[in-house]
């Protein structure tokens, strides 16, 4: 790496050439009639040049080194747009930017025509997109393997308040200009049909799989470049045609429609994104989804293995399979069918190699996020994989009785085969049962899955549990989306910190320095301004950048508590209104959230924060002290905009509920300080930044679980709190719907008559308390900036490069390989 962190040859002419070739050749645009999406279009094919070339060559590398790899299989990636972090790792902004000034144009300007590819719900895929930039950046050789959803997660929009989805077409009618197609990539995947029994030449009684239908898997890799190095890692996505336009003897039949129709359905397969994030919904679809990513990947995985001269004896030594949740668990038994029914092994042998092949991440304790696939489904799509559950379940449930002998109750609870009016395949159980490590994903999360959900497991295989806390890339979340931070950080510490962000640690000797703070603070009132420009224009609403902005931005879900914020806020606009000697600092509360679109309380929370922004930003009554803006289809590049411009980060789930959060993080780093509860990577950060400079409230995991035990009454709280009352009883009201009473009173009967599942009355008085000190505290700005500064200063622990050398000490026993 050079000393401006140049890696790429770069020659100026020759790549406008490639520009204009592409404008013209490859989109078959005039240089005169080009618009800024065709350009936008051409120059990423121009750099996709470098990134496929690279690409191949090292896969090449790795193949004649004999380089132990990671597969990180995950049905969601939530990458971003490329463009602009491509070019940062590359060592390439600069110079393009200045190529396309020459030729007339403006980067950032181009940067904008990007549609993200949304192949991801939220944190879960975002951390998978992170962890390949972090790979990549350390050149820990991996493959990133995933689907190639024609959709990805719905475009949101607000209609009268209402969120209303839209299909996300991310590649537009052009296809996307990163992505590369590997036709002798392809795969065949088998589904449905039975299982026969058949004795092979020896003599040996075999079983083998007879499919009824086949599909194709075509591979289509991203490029994720290594920053400040010549490393390219394919992130491959299957996509599923059918192979069969039809089936000839319904058509001989004259059956033509329904002969295409197996065709039809096959084509379907990589369509959508389910758009569930931390909810289970048993789909067969989503079933036929997860085996076809498995079997594409398990496939690809033993190709590449056996290509660079590997046996498949050595697999496990020379490859790890990571699953990311545990949506592709069914990799397991499908490289249990590829041994057995194709390479003949024993049961064994067999074994030996797929159990220390696979780790399995755990990102949940919610019941209702806890995959279960019906044995009858499975059965019927998957029959010879059912066979292998089984004989998996049979094997284990032996070495729990030797462990617990007779004792039926503990067979019942760690059993794959969840028995009931249908059986059920417990997908997290087959995982731990069948992999080398299982993680949680922060320090909190890992105890309560071996207290709490799997301590019969942590006994009967000790060490097998264990915790990588998560973490964020520092050169998306920080060096691309704060060019204003990373100027002055640059300035202070150096320019290596975005690949060794222990670096940042040097910035605490400047917290206190008071032209630093004045320095740190402009540069975060100019990331408010960016994003009150982007509000003023998109959305019509005013803001003033001496507000405090207050973010919470994250997928809508009671555990999160986006109904605890608004109850802080409809208590904020009662006592504004009734209380004349109340005061407050004015503030900016933004949300950005998208509800999954069958989860009609989320939907409900939606429509209430709209209604209740529409009221507060128009009402004179409150000079201006109190706004709420909820951006709509809240996405990765709106996310680069808002982390940066906040200076409250709002992380408020009920404590056990939240595995980790990484969006915390990412406001950390940027200066934002934290309101938030003992929950998930909350945690670790407080330990990392002091109690003073984070704002703790609520109860703990252990309260919450106490406080259920003894019977827990909403009631009491809005009983005994008047603040709580007015903020509940306001949305019984029509204050926030003129004419029409009732349409918000779903929360509200939800958090009394409902149970109030998550505690939202329990923790109001201490969220309420905590906010006011945030509002005192906000007052002195020295004081502010110094906490901000160290925010900033102290989370080099929450960089995924730490999360990955974790991964590949801990668990891959993997080594870089430098290119
Ligand atoms: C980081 C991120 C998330 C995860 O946010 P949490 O607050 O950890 O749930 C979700 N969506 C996007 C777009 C993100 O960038």
């Amino acid at each position: 790496m050079t000393k401006n962190g140049q890696t790429q040859q770069f020659d100026k002419a020759a790549f406008k050439a490639a520009v204009e070739k592409h404008l013209t050749t490859t989109y078959a645009t005039t240089l005169a009639n080009a618009t800024p999406r065709s350009w936008y279009l051409a120059m990423g094919r121009a750099l996709a040049e470098f990134t496929t070339t690279n690409l191949l060559e090292t896969e090449k590398t790795l193949a004649e080194e004999k380089a132990r790899s990671v597969n990180y299989l995950s049905l969601e990636f939530l990458i971003g747009r490329l463009t602009g972090n491509n070019l940062i790792s590359m060592g390439l902004y600069e110079n393009v930017s200045q190529a396309m000034e020459e030729m007339g144009l403006n980067l950032t300007d181009l940067l904008e025509e990007e549609r993200d590819p949304a192949l991801g719900n939220g944190g879960l895929g975002r951390l998978a997109a992170c962890f390949m930039d972090s790979l990549a950046a350390q050149e820990y050789p991996a493959v990133g393997y995933g689907l190639h959803y024609e959709y990805g997660l719905f475009r949101q929009s607000f209609v009268d308040g209402r969120q209303e989805e839209a299909p996300d077409a991310w590649r537009g009618a052009e296809g996307y200009p990163w992505e590369v197609l590997r036709p002798e990539l392809t795969q065949q995947v088998n589904l449905y049909g039975h299982v026969e029994a058949y004795t092979d030449e020896n003599g040996t009684a075999c079983r083998r799989w007879v499919p009824a239908l086949t599909v194709e898997g075509v591979a289509w890799d991203l490029p994720i470049v290594g920053y400040g190095n010549k490393s390219v890692y394919p992130l491959r996505l299957w996509e599923c045609r059918s192979t069969a336009p039809f089936n000839l003897a319904r058509f001989n039949d004259g059956d033509y429609v329904g002969a295409q129709f197996p065709a039809l359905e096959a084509g379907n397969v990589t369509k959508v994104l389910y758009p569930n994030d931390n909810h289970d919904q048993g789909k067969a679809l989503r079933l036929m989804q997860q085996y076809f990513h498995c079997a594409c990947s398990v496939a690809d995985i033993l190709r590449r293995h056996h290509a660079a001269g590997h046996t498949i004896e050595e697999l496990a030594k020379l490859e790890t399979i990571q699953l990311n949740d545990t949506h592709p668990t069914i990799a397991i038994p499908e490289l249990m069918r590829i041994l057995l029914d194709e390479y003949k092994l024993g049961w064994d042998a067999a074994w030996e190699i797929a159990s220390n092949t696979f780790a399995y991440t755990n990102h949940t304790l919610l019941p209702e996020a806890l995959e279960t696939w019906s044995e009858a489904l499975i059965q019927a799509m998957l029959p010879r994989h059912m066979e292998i559950i089984f004989e998996i379940n049979h094997r284990f449930l032996q070495v729990v009785e030797a462990k617990w002998p007779g004792n039926n109750s503990i067979k019942r609870k760690l059993s794959i085969i969840e028995e009931g009016p249908q059986r059920m395949v417990r997908m997290a159980n087959l995982c731990v049962v069948s992999t080398y490590a299982v993680n949680g994903v922060a320090a909190l999360h890992s105890e309560l899955v071996k207290r709490d959900l799997f301590p019969e497991f942590n006994e009967l295989f000790p060490g097998r549990l264990t915790n990588v806390t998560n973490g964020v890339t520092p050169r998306r979340w920080i060096k691309y989306c704060n060019p204003g931070l990373s100027a002055l950080i640059t300035e202070k510490v150096g320019e290596d910190w975005p690949a060794h962000l222990e670096k940042i640690a040097e910035l605490e000797q400047f917290a206190t320095d008071a032209d630093f703070q004045k320095r740190y603070m402009a540069v975060k009132k100019e990331n408010k301004q960016r994003l009150a420009d982007w509000v003023e224009e998109n959305m019509g609403i005013e803001l003033d950048t001496n507000a405090i902005f207050d973010i919470q931005i994250k997928r809508l879900h009671e555990y999160k508590r986006q109904h605890l914020n608004l109850l802080h806020i409809l208590s904020l606009y009662h006592r504004l209104l009734n209380d004349p000697t109340f005061d407050m600092h004015p503030r900016v509360f933004f949300f950005g959230a998208k509800a999954a679109p069958g989860y009609a309380l989320a939907k409900d929370i939606i429509f209430a924060i709209n209604k209740v922004a529409e009221k507060v930003n128009n009402d004179p009554r409150l000079g201006g002290k109190l706004k709420v803006v909820f951006v709509p289809d809240y996405r990765v590049s709106l996310a680069e905009i808002l982390f940066p411009a906040a200076d409250v980060s709002e992380q408020i789930s009920t404590a056990g509920k939240e595995a980790s959060g990484t969006g915390n993080m990412k406001f950390a780093m940027n200066g934002a300080l934290t309101i938030g509860t003992m929950d998930g990577a909350n945690v670790e950060m407080r330990e990392e930044v002091g109690d003073d400079n984070i704002f703790i409230f609520g109860l703990l995991v252990d309260e919450v679980q106490q406080l259920k035990q003894e019977g827990y009454d909403p009631y009491r709280y809005y009983q005994a709190d008047s603040v709580l009352r007015a903020a509940l009883d306001l949305l019984d009201t029509d204050e926030f719907t003129p004419g029409q009473p009732g349409q918000l009173s779903a929360i509200r009967a939800n958090l009394l008559d409902g149970g109030d599942p998550y505690l939202v009355l329990a923790d109001f008085a201490d969220y309420v308390k905590t906010h006011e000190k945030i509002d005192a505290e906000y007052r002195d700005q020295k004081t502010w900036a110094r906490k901000a500064i160290l925010n900033t200063a102290l989370m080099s622990k929450f960089s995924s490069d730490r999360s990955i050398r974790d991964y590949a000490n801990n668990i891959w026993k993997l080594d870089p390989v430098n290119r």
